[in-house]
């Protein structure tokens, strides 16, 4: 009975700690709203259909042993190629060597994951909707077809019901529960560029493509089946370009002929699909505890990302693999101890990425474009080329290393400091190649000391 894990949700998350948990030995059953969506493919609920698998998403499918089922639907991405509104297009690596983040269909990831889930032993239940959770007495709710309820004693816990989580909304109605949640000005919807009549790629499939236009930008990712999923990041209003200005199909139209018209010509659904697919809000939550009594959140349901760094999904799969790492050292004698060493361990990892994302949306929509931003760029991978332990770019420690999320923060706030003051030169442009590279980097290692 004790060691009788019920995690609620069957995304990305629930789906892989279900493995983790059922390989420990555990009695492990997965509780999910939705029906059983592997043999209809039909796209989650409006999200995102593909996203970028970095190396803390890998390192942890490689601890649950799904690593190789999961690479043959995956296309490497090594840098963004920038579209400029004249067409141009020009790449900016994401790190060095054969370093990339990896595209992958949501749908054929999460299914990979369930068939693993559902191999390992775990139980699945479809259609069960959390209706209410009574956290002290460990007592789920759940709505079923037809109006039917349904009972369950639990002995613990788990939420990965996402960032709307239904445990999360039992945990707040405690004393001393923090929870906000903010909601951003844009918005975003996807659209497709499709294969080309000759079955091939439109673009270059091993780049993540961006329109960056200020306020406002395009992205597309590539997918296996030889088209490119795009989501247009817009504000919801008070903007030239927003939302609620784009009334009909000549609107769309117009709005992409102006600013994306590379993108225009390879979009021949593109007002068809801008009608039928939904405008999604992007929300950024925190909250905690993260933990009461035998229940614990996880992955969005505890930290809710916006999308501009490509970490909310890997982030909850280091989330998965951190749990893993506590059950293997505390044992499940004390679920309590785990899981209050977890959330004092991890929350100051999660603020930091939630934070670092809400920050990057200025460097994907505008910064990219900028000629200064790509001579920081290029000092910052010399400084990494001449220095590969000393300097390690912010990005690449984010996205290329399981360096702490705080740590990567703090230490990407000094390099940024010494590198903003080596900006301000106004003839950066003609020295970057000659600078004292040996100096920046003390400057760096004097920050750290003060
Ligand atoms: C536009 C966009 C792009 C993104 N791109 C990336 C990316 O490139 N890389 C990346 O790492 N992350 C990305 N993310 C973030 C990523 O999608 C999330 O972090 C990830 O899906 C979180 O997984 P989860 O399992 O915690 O939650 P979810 O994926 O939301 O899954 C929650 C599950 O719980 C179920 N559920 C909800 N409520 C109930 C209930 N009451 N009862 C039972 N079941 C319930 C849902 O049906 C769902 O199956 C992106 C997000 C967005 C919005």
């Amino acid at each position: 009975m004790k060691n009788q894990i019920s995690i609620l949700g069957a995304g990305l998350i629930g789906s892989l700690l279900g493995i983790y948990l059922k390989k420990k030995g555990l009695e492990t059953s997965i509780y999910e709203k939705r029906k059983d969506w592997r043999q209809n493919h039909t796209s989650s609920e409006g999200r995102s259909i593909n996203m970028a698998l970095s190396f803390r998403g890998w390192k942890a499918l490689e601890k649950a042993g799904v690593k190789e089922k999961v690479e043959p639907f995956t296309i490497p991405m090594y840098g963004r190629r920038i579209h400029d509104e004249h067409g141009t297009t020009y790449c900016q690596p994401y790190g060095k060597d054969n370093e990339a983040i990896y595209s992958i269909s949501r749908n054929v990831l999460n299914g990979i994951l369930l068939d693993e889930a559902e191999k390992a032993g775990v139980n699945m239940y479809f259609e069960h909707t959390v209706e209410d959770v009574d956290v002290h007495q460990n007592v789920v709710t759940f709505s079923l077809p037809d109006q039917e309820k349904k009972q369950l004693d639990a002995s613990v816990i788990i939420g990965s019901d996402g960032a709307f989580s239904s445990l999360r909304n039992a945990m707040q109605r405690q004393t001393r529960f923090n929870f906000s949640q903010q909601y951003i000005s844009h918005g975003y919807k996807e659209l497709t560029i499709p294969a080309t009549d000759e079955g091939e790629f439109a673009m270059d499939p091993n780049a993540l493509h961006i329109w960056p236009r200020g306020n406002f930008m395009l992205i597309a990712l590539p997918n296996i089946d030889k088209s490119f999923t795009c989501t247009l990041f817009l504000p919801f209003e008070d903007s030239i370009v927003s939302f609620d200005k784009i009334r009909d199909d000549l609107d769309v139209i117009h709005i992409f002929q102006t600013y994306f018209n590379d993108a225009y010509q390879l979009m021949p659904n593109l007002t068809s699909e801008y009608s039928t697919n939904p405008t999604a809000s992007l929300v950024n939550t925190e909250c905690y505890p993260w933990t009461v009594n035998s229940c614990l959140l996880i992955g969005d349901a505890a930290h809710a990302i916006v999308p501009f760094y490509g970490q909310g999904m890997n982030c909850g799969f280091e989330d998965c693999y951190i749990l893993n790492g506590l059950i293997e050292k505390y044992g499940t004698f004390s679920w309590d101890l785990v899981f209050e060493k977890f959330q004092k361990s991890r929350k100051p990892d999660t603020d930091a990425i939630c934070q670092l994302a809400m920050d990057n949306f200025k460097e994907m929509s505008d910064s990219v474009s900028d000629p200064k931003f790509l001579i920081r760029k290029k000092i910052e991978a010399k400084l990494h080329e001449l220095f590969p332990q000393e300097w390690v770019p912010l990005y690449s420690m984010v996205t290329f290393s399981d360096i702490k999320y705080s740590e990567a923060y703090a230490q990407g706030k000094i390099q940024a400091a010494v590198l903003d003051k080596v900006m301000s030169d106004p003839l950066i442009a003609q020295k970057w190649k000659n600078l004292d590279y040996h100096a920046i980097l003390n400057k760096v290692e004097t920050s750290k000391a003060v």
